[in-house]
């Protein structure tokens, strides 16, 4: 079976048009992933761009990104892009703070804001390799 890379959305409210505008504009290499992203993000991503294979977990507040973080811990996921909404800090910043731990720990990309995610997806590096 040929590997197929994952990858990991999440954005806040304020930030779910930044993330559907990066996936609009990155659809063609998002399509060669496996998407995996919290409810509401998700919903938004697939509406915008259909064809891109999104698996909606729960949303953030439910457990979502508990979800995520415990992808990073199974060694499921090849990034994540997170575009947090840095003007209302409280109470996302404990599921920031989780997340980039685990990312941390795991050493795999972790994007913040869309400038970064638009470097992390034009790497070639993101997903060439089998997670060992
Ligand atoms: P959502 O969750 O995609 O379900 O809105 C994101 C979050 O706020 O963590």
């Amino acid at each position: 079976m040929t590997f197929r890379p994952a990858l990991a959305l999440v954005a806040h409210d304020a930030k779910k048009d930044d993330m559907v505008a990066f996936a609009r504009a990155h659809v063609d290499r998002l399509a060669g992933f496996d998407l995996y992203a919290t409810g509401t993000t998700g919903a938004r991503v697939s509406e915008a761009c259909p064809r891109l294979p999104v698996t909606r977990l729960k949303s953030g507040p439910l457990g979502g990104d508990q979800q995520i973080g415990a992808m990073i811990a199974e060694g499921r996921l090849d990034g994540l892009v997170f575009f947090v909404d840095p003007l209302s800090p409280m109470p996302h910043d404990v599921d920031v703070k989780a997340l980039t731990r685990l990312a941390l720990v795991y050493d795999i990309p972790m994007a913040l804001n869309r400038c970064t995610a638009d470097m992390m997806i034009g790497s070639p590096r993101l997903g060439a390799a089998p997670r060992s």
